[in-house]
């Protein structure tokens, strides 16, 4: 049985509730896919209690963004989590998450400025202060985060390493539909034209290590470039190979672990997408 919360005392009752058991969680803003239920199969395989949110984060949306059109099917979302047997869904309005009053800012410095901190400014704080507001509240024992939003797995990483939270972060792969494609609520944005072009993304990036093999970081970067533009996206914000773990760039390529990520654009809608070299 789904137990829906949706005041914070009810939250805190449940987690009194809980005292002694492992708590698995899974921070959404809803629109539920594949993609959050893998994270969320991982997430009951390791715990004896699963608990998932849905919420829309206001703060991690610039005034231009898609805060209002985001779609938000909390009734189909509810009928998933009920048959995949979560056990509670965390699902606060904005003002009982910020009431009146609210001004306090969680900020990791450094890697939130590179890759998606210079295109989204205020996002990642937004991020951060959302999930250090959801560990305070749900206190989970294992937290899990998906790979398909490679830098948010790293900055969070870092925010519970730098400040002592006791919650293990658990990243996730991406999960993919069978042409490759990432899957993301933002995919519902795409005309069926708009898709054919999304599915050429991961395929471009699938080619970076063979372009590594004949050619410097650089080359390879701008030849993604040059092939996302032709494959019909609008704007490219970035194609990057970078340093796994601090998304800086690569100063050695022997020595370094690295991935390669992108931001890019079909008309409104933005789409990212990353891969391990
Ligand atoms: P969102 O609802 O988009 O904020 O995503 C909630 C969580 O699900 C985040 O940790 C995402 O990285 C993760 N996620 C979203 N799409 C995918 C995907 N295709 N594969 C794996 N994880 C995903």
């Amino acid at each position: 049985m789904l137990t829906v919360l949706k005041s914070l005392e009810t939250l805190w009752l449940w987690r009194e509730q809980q005292d002694g058991k492992d708590i698995g969680f899974v921070p959404t803003m809803g629109a539920l896919h594949e993609g959050h239920l893998s994270l969320i199969e991982k997430a009951k395989s390791e715990n004896d209690q699963v608990i998932v949110s849905i919420f829309v984060n206001p703060i991690q949306f610039a005034p231009n963004e898609d805060y209002d059109t985001y779609p938000r099917p909390l009734t189909k979302d509810r009928e998933k989590l009920e048959k995949i047997g979560v056990d509670a869904l965390w699902a606060p309005n904005a003002l009982e998450m910020y009431p009146e009053g609210f001004e306090t800012s969680v900020s990791v410095a450094g890697i939130t400025q590179l890759l998606e901190g210079a295109y989204r400014p205020h996002h990642f704080d937004g991020v951060t202060t959302v999930v250090n507001k959801l560990f305070n509240q749900i206190r989970p024992t294992r937290a899990y985060f998906g790979e398909k939003d490679y830098q948010q797995l790293q900055v969070i990483s870092k925010m519970v390493r730098d400040m002592n939270i006791n919650t293990k972060v658990i990243g996730c792969p991406i999960h993919r539909d069978k042409s490759g494609l990432a899957l993301s609520s933002r995919n519902a944005y795409l005309s069926p034209e708009q898709l054919d072009i999304a599915r050429r993304l991961n395929s471009v990036l699938k080619s970076a290590p063979d372009l590594m093999r004949t050619m410097d970081i650089a080359e390879a970067e701008t030849k993604m470039k040059n092939i996302l533009g032709q494959a019909g996206f609008d704007k490219i914000d970035y194609v990057v190979i970078r340093n796994a773990e601090t998304l800086k760039p690569v100063k050695n390529k022997r020595e370094e672990e690295m991935r390669v990520l992108a931001a890019v654009w079909l008309d409104k809608t933005r789409l990212i997408d990353n891969m391990g070299i």
